[in-house]
C-alpha cells in the first residue's frame, strides 16, 4: 500500500455516522488494511455533531436515513458549524436517487455513494476528499502564518524608522555635541600650551622646567587625543570633504617633520625627507589631510624608535587618468618594529599592538585607523612592512591632479659651484643620501665619510687641496660644538670652510654657527643647504662669510618680513598669547576684543595681517571679515590679510572661515612653528 501513499504524509480520519451496526462493520473492514487511516464510528445520530468536533475527522461517512435525524439535517448542522464547516462529507445512501443526490450536494455535500460502496471506490475517495481537506488546512495554516510575519516584519519595520530617526537626531546632536566640546576644550588649551611655551623662555631653574615641560607635555597629549577622537567621528560620520587645492608637496612634508623635529632631536634621531627631484614641485589635492598623515606617520615612527633614523621618502607615478599622479610614501624608521602577526590589526580603530606598548607609549590607537581612511578618501591606501626588532616602513599612496609647476630655484645652482668638491662627514645614510642627491643635482662632487676618522683618511686620500667645503654632522661632535668644530679643523688639516649640519640652535651667548663658518639647521632642507653651500664657498674672506651666517641666526621673522597686525580675540589669556607668540617672531602688535574694534581699528590705521577670533561677543569674526573685505571691494589686493584663529576643528569650519573672505585659518592652540609658517606665507604675499 505504501507505494500508492501520497508524496507528503497525512493521516487520514474516517467518521463514519450510520445507525445500521452492520453496515459501519463493512465499512470498517474495507478500510481495516489502510495503512495510515483511523476509523471512528458512531451509532446516535444526536452525538454525531458533537463527536466530529472532538475527533477532526478529515473525511464524514454519512448515512441518510436514521431515525430521529434526517442525515441531510445532520450535514446542514455540520456546515453551520465553525469547526467543521470545511470537513469533506460523504453521503452514503442506499440507492441512486437524483432527487436526494441534488439536494446533498446543495447543503454543501462533497461527495455521494450508494451503500455499500465497492472497496476500491471507497478508499479511493476517502483518499482523495482527506488529501484535499488536509492540504487545504496547510495552505490556510501557511497564509495565516504569512500574514502574521508580515504584520511582524511591517511592526519591526515602523520600529527601526523611529529607531533610525532617533539616531540620526543623536548623531546630529553628537556632532554639534563635539563641535562644542572641541572649542570648549581647545580655547583653555590655547592658554595652558601657550603660556607654558612662554614660560620655558624665561628663567627657571632645572626643577621648575621640568615641571613645566610636563604640563606642557600633558597639554600636547591631551590635544592629540581630542583632535584624534573629533577627526575619527568626523570621518565616520562621513563628514569629511576633500580640499582641491594647488599646494606645494615638498613644503607640505617638511613642514610636517619640522612639527616633529623638536622630538626626534630630544631622542637624538636623524629625521630626513627625501623627494624624489624629478617630482613636481606643485600638485592639486588636499594638503591638510596629507599633512595629517604624514604627521601621524612620522610621529608613530619617532615614538617608537629610540636610536637611529626616520626617513621620509616622496616618488611618483604615472595614474591611469594622465591628468593626475599617483604620490608614493614610505615613512621608514630603526625602531621596535612590528610582529607579522599583528600586524593585520593596525588599521582598526582603537587597537594597539599590545598593551604593554599602549602602556609604555599612550596613544588611543586611532591614528593609523584614522590615516587608513583618509588616504582612501585620497585614492590611495596605507599598507606596513615591518618585523619585531627590525624597524617599519609604513607605505600609502595618495592620488592628486597635475598642478602647473615651475622648476624651483633651488634646482639651479650657481655656475661658480659646479664641479666643487664637499666632504661630507655624517653617520647617517639617508642624509648622505639626501645632499648627495641635492649635489647631483647643483653639479657638485660629494666625498662622503661615515665618521670623523674616515674623513680625515678621505681627506688625505684625495688630498687636501681638493676639498672646497667641509660639512659636519654636528651630533658627531659631542656635547660642545665649538670645541668640536675646533677639533675637525684640527684633525683634517684644511683650510675649507666648515658647516655644521645639527639640529641644535645656538642659544643667547654661544658663539654664532658655534665657531663654524655657516649652518645648515636639520631637517635639512635644499633650499637652505644650498644657501649655505654658496654662502661659504662663493667667494669672499672667512671674516666676510661668517658675516651673512651671523645675522641669519640673530634677525628675527620681523627684521625679514615686517608687518602691521592686529590681533583679535576676547580672551585676555589668549590675546596674550598670541601677542606674546608674535613677539617671539619680532612683532608688536595691535589688539581688540571683539568684531566692532576691528572695524574701528582698520579706520584708523593700516594693516597687513589680522589674526581673527571667530567668536566674539558684539561683532563675530564672521561678520568682521565679511566688512574688511566689503570695505576693500575695489581692491582686494591692497586688503589686509586675514587669518582665523580658532577653537572650532570641526568640519565646514574652515569653509566657513574662507567663505565669509578670510584667507587662511589656524586652529587653537596655535604653536609657534604654524604661525610662523602661516606669516611666511601671507607675509610675503602682501
Ligand atoms: P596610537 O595613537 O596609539 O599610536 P596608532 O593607530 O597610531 O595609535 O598606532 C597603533 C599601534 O601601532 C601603536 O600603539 C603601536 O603599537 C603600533 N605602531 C604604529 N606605528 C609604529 C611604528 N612606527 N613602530 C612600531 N609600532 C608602531
Amino acid at each position: 500500500m505504501s507505494s500508492n501513499r501520497p508524496p507528503f504524509s497525512f493521516s487520514m480520519m474516517v467518521l463514519l455516522v450510520d445507525d445500521q451496526a452492520i453496515v459501519a462493520e463493512a465499512v470498517r473492514r474495507s478500510l481495516a488494511e489502510v495503512a495510515d487511516l483511523e476509523f471512528h464510528y458512531c451509532q446516535d445520530p444526536q452525538r454525531a455533531v458533537m463527536l466530529a468536533q472532538q475527533l477532526k475527522p478529515t473525511v464524514i461517512l454519512q448515512d441518510l436515513v436514521m431515525p430521529g435525524v434526517d442525515g441531510l439535517e445532520l450535514l446542514k448542522q455540520y456546515r453551520a458549524h465553525p469547526a467543521l464547516q470545511t470537513v469533506p462529507v460523504i453521503v452514503l445512501s442506499t440507492k441512486e436517487e437524483p432527487k436526494v443526490k441534488a439536494q446533498a450536494f446543495e447543503l454543501g455535500a462533497n461527495d455521494y455513494l450508494v451503500k455499500l460502496p465497492d472497496r476500491v471506490e471507497l478508499v479511493a475517495r476517502v483518499r482523495y476528499h482527506s488529501e484535499a481537506y488536509i492540504s487545504a488546512k496547510q495552505r490556510d495554516e501557511a497564509f495565516r502564518a504569512l500574514r502574521e510575519s508580515q504584520h511582524e516584519l511591517a511592526a519591526r519595520n515602523a520600529a527601526l524608522v523611529t529607531l533610525n530617526q532617533q539616531l540620526e537626531e543623536a548623531t546630529r546632536a553628537k556632532s554639534e555635541f563635539l563641535a562644542n566640546m572641541s572649542h570648549e576644550i581647545r580655547s583653555p588649551m590655547n592658554g595652558v600650551i601657550g603660556m607654558t611655551t612662554l614660560l620655558l623662555d624665561t628663567a627657571l631653574n632645572s626643577e621648575q622646567r621640568t615641571f613645566v615641560e610636563t604640563v606642557r607635555g600633558c597639554g600636547e597629549s591631551l590635544l592629540t587625543i581630542i583632535n584624534d577622537i573629533l577627526d575619527f567621528s568626523k570621518i565616520e560620520a562621513g563628514r569629511i570633504e576633500l580640499e582641491n587645492h594647488p599646494y606645494d608637496l615638498r613644503h607640505c612634508v617638511e613642514e610636517a617633520c619640522e612639527l616633529l623635529s623638536p622630538k626626534a632631536v630630544e631622542k637624538g634621531l636623524d629625521l630626513v625627507v627625501l623627494v624624489d627631484p624629478e617630482m613636481p614641485a606643485v600638485v592639486v589635492g588636499d594638503v591638510t589631510r596629507l599633512r595629517q598623515v604624514v604627521v601621524n606617520l612620522v610621529a608613530n615612527a619617532v615614538k617608537f624608535t629610540a636610536k637611529g633614523e626616520v626617513v621620509v621618502a616622496v616618488h611618483a607615478t604615472p595614474a591611469p587618468n594622465p591628468a593626475e599622479l599617483i604620490l608614493n610614501f614610505a615613512v621608514s624608521d630603526t625602531g621596535i618594529g612590528i610582529p607579522r602577526d599583528k600586524q593585520d590589526r593596525l588599521f582598526q580603530s582603537f587597537s594597539q599592538v599590545d598593551s604593554s606598548t599602549t602602556r609604555q607609549y599612550g596613544g588611543t590607537g586611532l591614528g593609523l585607523a584614522i590615516c587608513k581612511r583618509l588616504t582612501e578618501l585620497m585614492g590611495g591606501k596605507i599598507w606596513i612592512d615591518s618585523d619585531a626588532g627590525r624597524g617599519s616602513t609604513f607605505h600609502f599612496t595618495i592620488t592628486v591632479r597635475q598642478g602647473v609647476s615651475e622648476i624651483p630655484a633651488w634646482h639651479r645652482a650657481p655656475v661658480a659651484l659646479r664641479g666643487r668638491t664637499i666632504l661630507l662627514i655624517e653617520d647617517s645614510s639617508a642624509q648622505r643620501r639626501l645632499v648627495a642627491q641635492c649635489a647631483g643635482l647643483w653639479g657638485l662632487v660629494v666625498i662622503e665619510a661615515a665618521s670623523l676618522a674616515e674623513g680625515e683618511a678621505r681627506v688625505q686620500a684625495a688630498g687636501p687641496e681638493q676639498i672646497d667645503v667641509v660639512i659636519v654632522d654636528g651630533e658627531l661632535l659631542g656635547e660642545n660644538l665649538v670645541q668640536g668644530v675646533g677639533h675637525v679643523r684640527q684633525r683634517l688639516a684644511i683650510h675649507a670652510p666648515v658647516l655644521l649640519s645639527t639640529v641644535r640652535r645656538p642659544r643667547a651667548g654661544e658663539a654664532v654657527a658655534f665657531g663654524a663658518d655657516g649652518m645648515i639647521v636639520k631637517p635639512v632642507r635644499p633650499a637652505l643647504l644650498l644657501e649655505a653651500i654658496v654662502g661659504t664657498v662663493a667667494g669672499g674672506t672667512a671674516q666676510e662669510k661668517r658675516a651673512p651666517v651671523a645675522s641669519a641666526f640673530t634677525e628675527t621673522l620681523a627684521s625679514r618680513l615686517p608687518l602691521r597686525i592686529l590681533v583679535a580675540d576676547d580672551n585676555a589669556i589668549n590675546q596674550m598669547v598670541a601677542l606674546m607668540l608674535l613677539n617671539r617672531l619680532g612683532y608688536t602688535a595691535d589688539v581688540a576684543a571683539n568684531g566692532v574694534e576691528v572695524i574701528k581699528a582698520i579706520d584708523s590705521k593700516v594693516y597687513d595681517l589680522i589674526f581673527l577670533d571667530v567668536r566674539m561677543p558684539e561683532m563675530d569674526g564672521y561678520e568682521a571679515a565679511r566688512r574688511i573685505c566689503e570695505k576693500w571691494a575695489g581692491d582686494a589686493a591692497a586688503r589686509p590679510r586675514i587669518i582665523a584663529m580658532t577653537g572650532n576643528a570641526m568640519q565646514g569650519e574652515r569653509e566657513r572661515c574662507l567663505e565669509a573672505g578670510m584667507d587662511d585659518y589656524l586652529s587653537k592652540p596655535v604653536r609657534i612653528e604654524e604661525l610662523k609658517a602661516l606669516i611666511k606665507r601671507w607675509g610675503a604675499k602682501n
